[in-house]
Protein backbone atom coordinates (compact mmCIF):
# COMPACT_ATOMS: atom_id res chain seq x y z
CA UNK A 1 0.00 0.00 0.00
CA UNK A 2 1.21 3.29 -0.54
CA UNK A 3 -1.57 5.72 1.53
CA UNK A 4 0.43 8.91 0.26
CA UNK A 5 -0.50 8.41 -3.09
CA UNK A 6 -4.02 6.53 -3.53
CA UNK A 7 -6.16 5.02 -1.78
CA UNK A 8 -6.51 1.81 0.21
CA UNK A 9 -10.06 0.11 -0.41
CA UNK A 10 -11.09 -3.51 1.22
CA UNK A 11 -14.24 -5.06 -0.70
CA UNK A 12 -15.98 -8.05 -0.50
CA UNK A 13 -17.86 -10.09 -2.82
CA UNK A 14 -20.32 -11.99 -1.56
CA UNK A 15 -20.82 -13.66 -4.89
CA UNK A 16 -24.21 -15.79 -4.10
CA UNK A 17 -24.78 -16.20 -1.01
CA UNK A 18 -26.70 -14.55 1.66
CA UNK A 19 -30.35 -13.64 1.70
CA UNK A 20 -31.40 -10.06 2.59
CA UNK A 21 -32.66 -11.45 6.71
CA UNK A 22 -29.09 -12.89 6.41
CA UNK A 23 -27.50 -9.38 5.03
CA UNK A 24 -29.01 -7.94 7.86
CA UNK A 25 -27.72 -10.02 10.92
CA UNK A 26 -24.70 -9.82 8.78
CA UNK A 27 -24.35 -6.09 9.08
CA UNK A 28 -25.92 -5.76 12.61
CA UNK A 29 -23.14 -8.05 13.70
CA UNK A 30 -20.50 -6.21 11.49
CA UNK A 31 -21.29 -2.52 12.31
CA UNK A 32 -20.58 -3.47 16.20
CA UNK A 33 -16.64 -4.54 15.54
CA UNK A 34 -16.23 -1.69 12.63
CA UNK A 35 -12.84 -0.14 13.55
CA UNK A 36 -13.10 3.56 14.02
CA UNK A 37 -9.97 4.48 12.08
CA UNK A 38 -10.30 6.09 8.81
CA UNK A 39 -7.51 4.41 6.76
CA UNK A 40 -9.26 2.89 3.86
CA UNK A 41 -12.16 2.63 1.79
CA UNK A 42 -14.39 -0.08 2.55
CA UNK A 43 -16.72 -1.59 -0.07
CA UNK A 44 -19.13 -4.19 0.25
CA UNK A 45 -21.09 -5.86 -2.78
CA UNK A 46 -24.04 -8.01 -2.25
CA UNK A 47 -26.51 -9.80 -4.29
CA UNK A 48 -29.00 -7.39 -5.91
CA UNK A 49 -31.90 -8.04 -3.78
CA UNK A 50 -29.73 -7.15 -0.60
CA UNK A 51 -28.62 -4.04 -1.75
CA UNK A 52 -31.31 -1.84 -0.26
CA UNK A 53 -30.81 -3.85 3.07
CA UNK A 54 -27.09 -3.26 3.21
CA UNK A 55 -27.50 0.38 2.16
CA UNK A 56 -29.93 0.82 4.64
CA UNK A 57 -27.66 -1.21 7.38
CA UNK A 58 -24.80 1.00 6.31
CA UNK A 59 -26.34 4.71 6.12
CA UNK A 60 -24.38 6.49 8.96
CA UNK A 61 -21.23 4.57 7.97
CA UNK A 62 -17.94 4.61 5.86
CA UNK A 63 -19.03 1.43 4.15
CA UNK A 64 -19.98 2.23 0.23
CA UNK A 65 -22.48 -0.90 -1.03
CA UNK A 66 -21.94 -2.49 -4.41
CA UNK A 67 -23.37 -4.36 -6.64
CA UNK A 68 -21.53 -7.59 -8.38
CA UNK A 69 -22.17 -7.24 -11.87
CA UNK A 70 -24.15 -4.68 -14.19
CA UNK A 71 -25.98 -4.30 -17.65
CA UNK A 72 -23.55 -1.88 -19.39
CA UNK A 73 -27.21 -0.57 -21.42
CA UNK A 74 -28.78 2.52 -19.80
CA UNK A 75 -32.67 0.66 -20.39
CA UNK A 76 -34.38 -1.46 -22.21
CA UNK A 77 -35.25 -5.04 -23.26
CA UNK A 78 -32.74 -7.27 -21.20
CA UNK A 79 -34.92 -9.44 -19.13
CA UNK A 80 -33.07 -9.49 -15.70
CA UNK A 81 -30.40 -7.44 -16.01
CA UNK A 82 -29.73 -4.24 -13.77
CA UNK A 83 -28.48 -1.00 -15.01
CA UNK A 84 -26.20 1.47 -13.39
CA UNK A 85 -29.05 4.38 -12.98
CA UNK A 86 -30.93 1.43 -10.69
CA UNK A 87 -27.42 0.76 -8.95
CA UNK A 88 -27.17 4.34 -7.60
CA UNK A 89 -30.53 4.85 -7.44
CA UNK A 90 -30.68 2.30 -4.70
CA UNK A 91 -27.64 3.76 -3.15
CA UNK A 92 -24.81 1.84 -4.69
CA UNK A 93 -21.11 3.21 -4.63
CA UNK A 94 -19.32 0.63 -6.15
CA UNK A 95 -19.36 -2.38 -9.15
CA UNK A 96 -17.80 -5.12 -9.62
CA UNK A 97 -17.10 -5.92 -13.60
CA UNK A 98 -15.56 -8.34 -15.03
CA UNK A 99 -14.96 -10.57 -12.35
CA UNK A 100 -13.57 -14.06 -13.48
CA UNK A 101 -16.69 -16.09 -13.00
CA UNK A 102 -18.98 -13.55 -15.06
CA UNK A 103 -16.02 -14.30 -17.98
CA UNK A 104 -15.93 -17.73 -17.04
CA UNK A 105 -19.38 -18.78 -16.69
CA UNK A 106 -21.82 -16.43 -18.54
CA UNK A 107 -19.31 -16.01 -21.26
CA UNK A 108 -18.04 -12.07 -20.80
CA UNK A 109 -15.95 -10.55 -23.27
CA UNK A 110 -12.82 -7.50 -22.63
CA UNK A 111 -15.06 -5.91 -25.35
CA UNK A 112 -18.11 -6.69 -22.40
CA UNK A 113 -16.37 -5.51 -19.47
CA UNK A 114 -14.88 -2.48 -21.06
CA UNK A 115 -18.97 -1.25 -21.94
CA UNK A 116 -19.62 -1.53 -18.53
CA UNK A 117 -16.04 -0.14 -16.99
CA UNK A 118 -17.45 3.07 -19.19
CA UNK A 119 -21.36 2.89 -17.88
CA UNK A 120 -20.15 2.50 -14.79
CA UNK A 121 -17.87 5.80 -14.75
CA UNK A 122 -20.76 7.68 -16.26
CA UNK A 123 -23.29 6.85 -14.01
CA UNK A 124 -20.94 8.10 -11.07
CA UNK A 125 -20.21 4.12 -9.75
CA UNK A 126 -16.96 3.32 -8.77
CA UNK A 127 -16.21 0.27 -11.33
CA UNK A 128 -13.66 -2.34 -9.52
CA UNK A 129 -12.47 -4.07 -13.36
CA UNK A 130 -11.24 -7.51 -12.43
CA UNK A 131 -8.11 -9.42 -14.50
CA UNK A 132 -6.37 -12.51 -13.59
CA UNK A 133 -4.75 -15.59 -15.32
CA UNK A 134 -5.47 -18.96 -15.56
CA UNK A 135 -3.18 -21.71 -14.02
CA UNK A 136 -1.95 -22.22 -17.42
CA UNK A 137 -1.28 -19.27 -18.40
CA UNK A 138 0.52 -18.80 -15.37
CA UNK A 139 2.49 -21.81 -16.22
CA UNK A 140 3.33 -20.79 -19.78
CA UNK A 141 4.50 -17.57 -18.73
CA UNK A 142 2.52 -15.43 -20.26
CA UNK A 143 0.71 -14.25 -17.31
CA UNK A 144 1.91 -10.56 -17.64
CA UNK A 145 0.82 -10.46 -21.91
CA UNK A 146 -2.43 -11.14 -20.61
CA UNK A 147 -3.49 -8.78 -17.99
CA UNK A 148 -1.68 -6.26 -19.93
CA UNK A 149 -4.49 -7.05 -22.78
CA UNK A 150 -7.36 -7.62 -20.29
CA UNK A 151 -6.45 -3.72 -18.90
CA UNK A 152 -5.69 -2.35 -22.30
CA UNK A 153 -8.97 -3.39 -23.66
CA UNK A 154 -10.82 -3.03 -20.46
CA UNK A 155 -9.82 0.39 -20.20
CA UNK A 156 -10.47 1.53 -23.45
CA UNK A 157 -12.16 5.16 -24.27
CA UNK A 158 -11.61 5.97 -19.89
CA UNK A 159 -10.39 9.11 -20.33
CA UNK A 160 -7.44 10.73 -18.22
CA UNK A 161 -9.97 12.73 -15.97
CA UNK A 162 -11.71 9.52 -14.97
CA UNK A 163 -8.75 6.63 -14.72
CA UNK A 164 -8.36 7.71 -11.26
CA UNK A 165 -12.23 6.45 -10.47
CA UNK A 166 -11.39 3.04 -11.21
CA UNK A 167 -10.30 0.28 -9.32
CA UNK A 168 -8.16 -2.61 -10.19
CA UNK A 169 -8.44 -5.46 -8.87
CA UNK A 170 -5.57 -8.41 -9.89
CA UNK A 171 -7.39 -11.58 -9.15
CA UNK A 172 -5.67 -15.24 -10.20
CA UNK A 173 -8.23 -17.43 -11.01
CA UNK A 174 -6.11 -20.08 -9.68
CA UNK A 175 -6.24 -18.50 -6.18
CA UNK A 176 -10.08 -17.47 -6.28
CA UNK A 177 -11.81 -19.66 -3.91
CA UNK A 178 -9.33 -22.48 -4.27
CA UNK A 179 -7.56 -21.38 -0.80
CA UNK A 180 -4.38 -21.31 -2.54
CA UNK A 181 -2.96 -17.71 -2.39
CA UNK A 182 -0.34 -16.07 -4.66
CA UNK A 183 2.85 -15.55 -2.68
CA UNK A 184 3.14 -11.60 -1.73
CA UNK A 185 5.88 -11.50 -4.30
CA UNK A 186 3.54 -13.23 -7.07
CA UNK A 187 0.83 -10.60 -5.93
CA UNK A 188 3.47 -8.07 -5.95
CA UNK A 189 4.71 -8.10 -9.20
CA UNK A 190 1.52 -8.64 -11.21
CA UNK A 191 -0.13 -5.35 -9.38
CA UNK A 192 3.14 -3.07 -10.13
CA UNK A 193 2.53 -4.59 -13.76
CA UNK A 194 -0.65 -3.23 -14.02
CA UNK A 195 0.79 0.28 -12.38
CA UNK A 196 3.02 0.14 -15.69
CA UNK A 197 0.63 -0.83 -18.14
CA UNK A 198 -1.38 2.40 -16.64
CA UNK A 199 1.48 4.84 -16.86
CA UNK A 200 2.31 4.02 -20.53
CA UNK A 201 -1.53 4.57 -20.97
CA UNK A 202 -1.88 7.34 -19.36
CA UNK A 203 0.97 8.90 -17.29
CA UNK A 204 3.14 8.56 -14.05
CA UNK A 205 0.36 10.47 -12.01
CA UNK A 206 -2.17 8.36 -12.39
CA UNK A 207 -0.08 5.32 -12.15
CA UNK A 208 0.38 6.57 -8.88
CA UNK A 209 -3.01 7.68 -7.99
CA UNK A 210 -4.69 4.24 -9.06
CA UNK A 211 -5.82 1.80 -6.58
CA UNK A 212 -4.70 -1.88 -7.60
CA UNK A 213 -6.37 -4.60 -5.14
CA UNK A 214 -5.14 -8.22 -5.17
CA UNK A 215 -7.84 -10.81 -4.64
CA UNK A 216 -7.62 -14.75 -4.19
CA UNK A 217 -8.04 -16.64 -0.88
CA UNK A 218 -7.08 -13.30 0.94
CA UNK A 219 -7.86 -13.64 4.31
CA UNK A 220 -7.47 -12.72 8.23
CA UNK A 221 -4.06 -14.14 8.47
CA UNK A 222 -2.26 -13.79 5.23
CA UNK A 223 -3.78 -10.14 4.61
CA UNK A 224 -1.31 -8.37 6.89
CA UNK A 225 1.59 -9.70 4.36
CA UNK A 226 -0.10 -9.31 1.11
CA UNK A 227 -1.31 -5.63 1.75
CA UNK A 228 2.23 -4.58 3.35
CA UNK A 229 3.54 -4.82 -0.96
CA UNK A 230 4.09 -1.61 -2.11
CA UNK A 231 1.78 -2.37 -5.41
CA UNK A 232 -1.01 -3.71 -3.24
CA UNK A 233 -3.75 -1.61 -2.10
CA UNK A 234 -5.82 -3.13 -0.65
CA UNK A 235 -8.16 -6.29 -1.56
CA UNK A 236 -10.90 -7.92 -3.55
CA UNK A 237 -12.73 -11.23 -0.87
CA UNK A 238 -14.91 -13.40 -1.18
CA UNK A 239 -15.20 -15.92 1.59
CA UNK A 240 -13.63 -14.05 4.08
CA UNK A 241 -16.25 -11.23 3.76
CA UNK A 242 -18.98 -13.60 4.22
CA UNK A 243 -18.19 -13.23 8.33
CA UNK A 244 -17.66 -10.24 10.16
CA UNK A 245 -15.12 -11.25 12.57
CA UNK A 246 -13.13 -11.96 9.46
CA UNK A 247 -13.68 -8.93 7.57
CA UNK A 248 -12.99 -6.69 10.15
CA UNK A 249 -9.66 -8.36 10.72
CA UNK A 250 -8.52 -8.00 7.03
CA UNK A 251 -9.56 -3.84 7.27
CA UNK A 252 -7.28 -3.43 10.77
CA UNK A 253 -4.72 -5.08 8.34
CA UNK A 254 -4.67 -2.01 5.98
CA UNK A 255 -3.84 0.34 9.50
CA UNK A 256 -0.09 -0.61 9.01
CA UNK A 257 2.59 1.67 8.29
CA UNK A 258 3.63 2.37 4.71
CA UNK A 259 6.45 4.22 2.92
C1 LIG B 1 -13.46 -13.18 -5.22
O1 LIG B 1 -14.59 -13.59 -5.21
O2 LIG B 1 -13.18 -12.20 -5.92
C2 LIG B 1 -12.44 -13.85 -4.41
C3 LIG B 1 -11.23 -13.40 -4.41
O3 LIG B 1 -12.87 -14.93 -3.66
P1 LIG B 1 -12.05 -15.66 -2.48
O4 LIG B 1 -11.54 -14.58 -1.57
O5 LIG B 1 -13.05 -16.54 -1.81
O6 LIG B 1 -10.93 -16.41 -3.12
Amino acid sequence: MNRKYRKTVIAGNWKMNKTPSETKEFMTAFKAILPKGRWCDVALCVPAVCIPTAVRAMRETRVGIGAENMNANASGAYTGEISADMLTDAGCKYVIIGHSERREMYGETDADVNAKVLTALNAGLTPIMCCGETLEQREAGVTMEHIAMQIKMGLRGVSEDKIRKVVIAYEPIWAIGTGRTATPEQAQEVCEGIRAVVRKLYSSKNARAISVLYGGSMNEKNAYELLAQPDIDGGLIGGASLVPEKFVKIIEAANQPTE
